[in-house]
C-alpha cells in the first residue's frame, strides 16, 4: 500500500491558494476530507442556518477536487475516530490542515488530533491562510507580518494522484445531514466559491466606490458593503487573494486617475481585511476571551438576573419595543447578515442599555450569523460591550441611530410590519403617539407593538453609573496597560485614562 496523505479541510472550503492541498501533492497519493463533527454542531454559537451554507460551499469543493482528479471524502462523526479508520485502511503516513484559531471546542480537538498523530506517528503539518501567528505574546511588528503574508504568492495545486472514489458520493452524505436546532435557517446568502468569486469582481469592479458612504446604514449598506465575510470565514476565497485582487484593482485605478471613490472605498475595504486577523489574533493569544471579560477588571461585572433573562428573551425576538433596534434584530435573524455599525449597536445595547451579560449575547448573535467567526466575534462582542480596558465606550442612542441610518423609517417598516402604518414622525418613538392617532392607525402600543423596554435615556444614564461605579471600586490600570502590551495594535490606540480611583469625568464614554 502507497504511503497516504490526509488533506483535512475545516474553515478552508476551496483548492486555490490552498497550501495544505499542494504539500501533500508534492509528496505521493492525497485523500481529501471533510468531516462532520456532530459535536460541533451542538455547540451553542452554531446554527443549522451555518450548516447549510457550508453543506453548499463542501459540494461545491467536490466538484473542484473531481476536476482536480480526485473527489472529495465526506465522513461522519468524531474526527479522531475517522482518522483512525482510515489509518486501518490505509498507510497514512501525514495529515495537512490550515491551522484553525476556533472557540474552545476546536481548540480542545485540535489538542486531541496531535496526541493521535503522535501515537500513530503521522506528521501533521499546519499551515496558515490568514497573518495570525500562534504562540504571540505581544505585537511588535505584527502589522508588518501580515502585509508579508497578504503580499506572498498564491499556493498553485496541481493534478491530484488521489486514491480513488470514496465509498460514499459526498453530495449524498451531505444530504442527509440534518442539523438540530430551530428552524431559523434558510442560508440567504448565496454559498459557494463561484458565488464568493462574483461577489468579489462586483465589488472591485463598482460596488466599493459607495462603500464608505453607504456603509453605516443597515439600507445601503446591504448592498455596498462586500457580502464576502462568510466567504472569508469558511474560506471558499482565501484572504489574501481577496487582498490581492483589490489591491491590484487600487494600483490599476491610480494610473487612471480615478475619482469614482472606488480608490478610497478599497483603501477602506483592505483596512478591514487588516482587522480580520487583528481581531483574531486576540482570541489566538488569549483563548480565555471566549468566556471571560478581556479586562478581568470586569470579572462579575456582568451577571444575569431574572430581570435580564427577560430582557434576554425580548432581545432575542426583537421585541424590545425600540423600533429601529427591533428592526435590526429581525433583519439579522431572517437574513444572517447585518452590517458592522448594527451589529455593535445591538451588543452595546444589550451590554449598556439592557445589563445583559455578554457571554449571553454573544450565542444569540453568533446562531444568527451565517459568517461566525470565533476570533472576530467574541473580541468585537467584549469591544462593544466596553470590557477590554483599551476602547472607548460607546452607548449608543437607539432613537438618534434610528434618525441618523433609517430617517424616513424604509428599514423599520421592512422588518417590523406591525408599525408600517405609522407616520414618519413618530416612527423612531412610536409610543410618543397620542391614543386617538393609535386608534386610528390600528396600530396600539402595549397590544400590536411592545411597550419599551424603558426609557433609552434613563437606561443609558443607569449604565454608565454603574460602569463608572464599578471602575472607581476596583483596581484596572494594571490589566488595562497588560492588555495594550498584548493586543494593541502599534499603529494607533485611543486610550482611556483611568485614574487610580477614576472620577467619572475621567470615563471614555461616548453616547452616539
Ligand atoms: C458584535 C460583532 C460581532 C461580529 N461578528 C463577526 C463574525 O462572527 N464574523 C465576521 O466575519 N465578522 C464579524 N463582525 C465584523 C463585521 O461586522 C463583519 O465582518 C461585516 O459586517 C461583514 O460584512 P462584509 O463582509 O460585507 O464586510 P466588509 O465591510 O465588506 O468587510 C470586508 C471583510 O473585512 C472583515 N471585517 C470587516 N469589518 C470588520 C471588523 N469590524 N472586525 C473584523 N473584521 C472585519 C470581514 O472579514 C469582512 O468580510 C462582527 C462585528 C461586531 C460588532
Amino acid at each position: 500500500m502507497p504511503a497516504v496523505s490526509l488533506v483535512w479541510f475545516k474553515r478552508d472550503l476551496r483548492v486555490c491558494d490552498a497550501a495544505p492541498l499542494a504539500g501533500a501533492a508534492q509528496i505521493g497519493p492525497v485523500l481529501p476530507l471533510y468531516c462532520i463533527e456532530p459535536d460541533y454542531w451542538q455547540q451553542p454559537y452554531t446554527s443549522p442556518r451555518q450548516w447549510h451554507w457550508i453543506r453548499d460551499a463542501v459540494a461545491e469543493l467536490d466538484t473542484e477536487l473531481t476536476a482536480l482528479g480526485q473527489p472529495l471524502w465526506v465522513e461522519q462523526g468524531e474526527v479522531v475516530a475517522v482518522f483512525e479508520s482510515l489509518w486501518q485502511r490505509y498507510r497514512v503516513t501525514h495529515l495537512w490542515s490550515h491551522a484553525e484559531t476556533g472557540p474552545d471546542w476546536t481548540y480542545a480537538r485540535d489538542r486531541r488530533v496531535a496526541d493521535w498523530c503522535d501515537a500513530r506517528g503521522v506528521q501533521w503539518t499546519e499551515c496558515r491562510q490568514d497573518g495570525v501567528i500562534r504562540g504571540l505574546r505581544q505585537r511588535t511588528h505584527w502589522a508588518a507580518h501580515w502585509e508579508r503574508v497578504m503580499r506572498a504568492p498564491q499556493v498553485t495545486v496541481p493534478r491530484l494522484d488521489g486514491v480513488g472514489q470514496p465509498p460514499c458520493a459526498a453530495r449524498q452524505i451531505l444530504a442527509q445531514v440534518k442539523p438540530t436546532g430551530s428552524a431559523d435557517a434558510s442560508p440567504l446568502q448565496p454559498s459557494g466559491r463561484q458565488a464568493g468569486l462574483a461577489l468579489l469582481r462586483s465589488f472591485l469592479q463598482t460596488r466599493a466606490a459607495t462603500y464608505r458612504r453607504g456603509m453605516s446604514s443597515p439600507l445601503t449598506a446591504q448592498t455596498v458593503c462586500s457580502r464576502l465575510s462568510p466567504h472569508l470565514a469558511y474560506g471558499t476565497l482565501s484572504l489574501k487573494e481577496v487582498f490581492q485582487a483589490a489591491d491590484a484593482r487600487r494600483t490599476d485605478l491610480e494610473a487612471t486617475r480615478d475619482r469614482s471613490g472606488l480608490r478610497s472605498g478599497l483603501s477602506s475595504f483592505t483596512s478591514r481585511l487588516h482587522w480580520h486577523c487583528h481581531f483574531m489574533q486576540k482570541l489566538e493569544t488569549e483563548p480565555r476571551i471566549e468566556f471571560e471579560p478581556m479586562h478581568r477588571g470586569f470579572l462579575g461585572f456582568q451577571d444575569m438576573t431574572p430581570e435580564t433573562e427577560g430582557r434576554l428573551a425580548r432581545f432575542s425576538e426583537g421585541q424590545l419595543g425600540w423600533p429601529f433596534v427591533d428592526a435590526c434584530l429581525r433583519a439579522l435573524a431572517q437574513t444572517g447578515w447585518l452590517n458592522f455599525r448594527m451589529r455593535a449597536m445591538l451588543a452595546a445595547i444589550a451590554a449598556y442599555h439592557l445589563a445583559i451579560d455578554w457571554r449571553a449575547t454573544a450565542q444569540v448573535m453568533a446562531r444568527w450569523f451565517t459568517d461566525f467567526e470565533a476570533g472576530i466575534h467574541f473580541s468585537q462582542m467584549q469591544m462593544q460591550s466596553g470590557l477590554t480596558g483599551i476602547n472607548v465606550n460607546r452607548i449608543y442612542n437607539p432613537i438618534k441611530q434610528s434618525m441618523d441610518q433609517d430617517p424616513d423609517g424604509v428599514f423599520i417598516r421592512e422588518f417590523v410590519p406591525e408599525l408600517a402604518p405609522v407616520p414618519t414622525d413618530w416612527i423612531h418613538a412610536p409610543w410618543r403617539m397620542p391614543m386617538s392617532l393609535q386608534r386610528s392607525l390600528g396600530v396600539r402600543i402595549g397590544h400590536t407593538y411592545p411597550t419599551p423596554v424603558g426609557d433609552p435615556v434613563q437606561m443609558a444614564r443607569e449604565a454608565k453609573q454603574r460602569l463608572s461605579e464599578w471602575i472607581a471600586t476596583h483596581a484596572m490600570t494594571e490589566e488595562r496597560d497588560r492588555i495594550l502590551k498584548t493586543h494593541a495594535s502599534k499603529m494607533r490606540q485611543p486610550r482611556p485614562r483611568y485614574a487610580k480611583t477614576a472620577p467619572r469625568s475621567q470615563l471614555s464614554l461616548e453616547w452616539e
